[in-house]
């Protein structure tokens, strides 16, 4: 078997180990004689592989005992209606961060539910830059919080967190959850898309702060209410059972490497090694972004033109490096180097850069 490297910004990499047990296992899970995949979501079978995934995601992140995590469906992309439709309410304000695609879609459809107060918009500096997080304040009367902890397409990401003292703090982390240690109990609530640091696509964490789940209206219908999903351990219909399963290996092995602290120190040398890589290239590659908001996940870099950056796409792809192109909003290249990416993957990819470079 040889692999490629997968530089895709979600569905993204994952360990190939996990990939070789859930195949291993697919068919007849354990010894059961059935697939998990054909398996009562109400089973013990299946209990252990839920609260598996619970409990290692409490114990990896240190999420405090009042928060629940929930696996729910819907991508993040539901969280974006959800979280107004329980807490916002119509005539009431939010606060949002505006840093690029992903938090400008939450703040749009929070905008159909109630108001929208702006406390930070990169708009001018073209979502290319951030703020000392410290420095925003919520609105007057806020609901929530709201921002997006990497923006996954621009490759920004903050780097504290603001104190919003009695609003509480939501924030999407779909693009860089455990990548790096969090204070859990600074947030109202933490959600992410799996498809990108956990599993496959299909299931969304929610960790949301007991008190928050009081709040949620009982005139909303069932699966829009966190409270059905948090009084029911996730269990009130048929959860996303089959990334539930693979996140709990995912986790597993994560646990074994050393946890989030193994994962921070993993995750720093990868970026380190590409930005020197950009940095070092007198200014063949570029990085567009401020320096002081890099992203350790999204890496987006520029070539001396165009036809350069499709051909520097090309030849990458031919060496079975995939996923580098930007997002068509942004152009460019990105290198998603997700918790799952090796430093062999990026080595490989500096490697072609620096000769790329000297050849062009
Ligand atoms: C990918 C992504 C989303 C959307 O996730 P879906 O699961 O596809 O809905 C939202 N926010 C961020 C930051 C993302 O990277």
């Amino acid at each position: 078997m040889s692999r490629a490297t997968n530089f895709f910004a979600g569905p993204s990499v994952l360990p190939v180990e996990v990939f070789q047990q859930i195949a291993e296992e697919m068919v007849d899970y354990k010894g059961t004689g059935l697939s998990l995949m054909e398996t009562s979501h109400r089973s013990k079978t299946y209990d252990e592989v839920h609260n598996g995934a619970v409990e290692m995601m409490k114990e990896i992140f240190s999420i405090p005992d009042n928060y629940k995590v929930l696996f729910l469906g819907g991508g993040a992309t539901l969280q974006f209606s959800m979280i107004p439709l329980n807490f916002l309410g119509e005539g009431s304000t939010a606060d949002y961060t505006l840093t690029g695609t992903w938090s400008k879609k939450a703040a749009a459809d929070a905008a159909k539910v109630g108001k929208v107060n702006v406390v930070f918009d990169g708009k001018e500096k073209n979502y290319t830059t951030l703020a000392d997080a410290s420095t925003l304040k919520p609105g007057e009367g806020s609901k929530y919080f709201h921002m997006t902890s990497n923006e996954t397409i621009g490759g920004i990401q903050w780097k504290n967190w603001p104190d919003t003292g009695n609003v509480p703090l939501i924030c999407d982390m779909s693009s860089d959850i455990l990548s790096r240690p969090v204070p859990v109990e600074k947030f109202g609530m933490i959600y992410a898309g799996a498809q990108k640091n956990l599993g496959p696509s299909g299931a969304t964490i929610v960790i949301i702060r007991d008190d928050l789940v009081e709040k949620c209206p009982d005139s909303l219908t069932a699966y829009l209410n966190y409270k059905t999903h948090a009084d029911s351990n996730s269990l009130y219909n048929t959860p996303p059972v089959f990334p539930i399963y693979a996140i709990n290996l995912v986790l597993k092995r994560m646990k074994e490497n050393g946890g989030l602290e193994g994962m921070v120190a993993h995750n720093k040398k990868k970026a380190e090694l590409l930005y020197s890589a950009i940095d070092n290239s007198n200014g063949y590659y570029r990085s567009p972004v401020d320096e002081a908001y890099r992203s350790n996940m999204n890496v987006v870099f520029r070539l001396p033109n165009e036809d350069l950056e499709k051909k520097f796409i090309e030849e990458a792809t031919a060496e079975r490096m995939y996923g580098l192109k930007g997002h068509r909003s942004v152009g460019g290249c990105r290198a998603s180097i997700y918790n799952s990416m090796t430093i062999e993957g990026v080595e490989k990819l500096t490697s072609f850069m620096k000769d790329f470079a000297s050849k062009n």
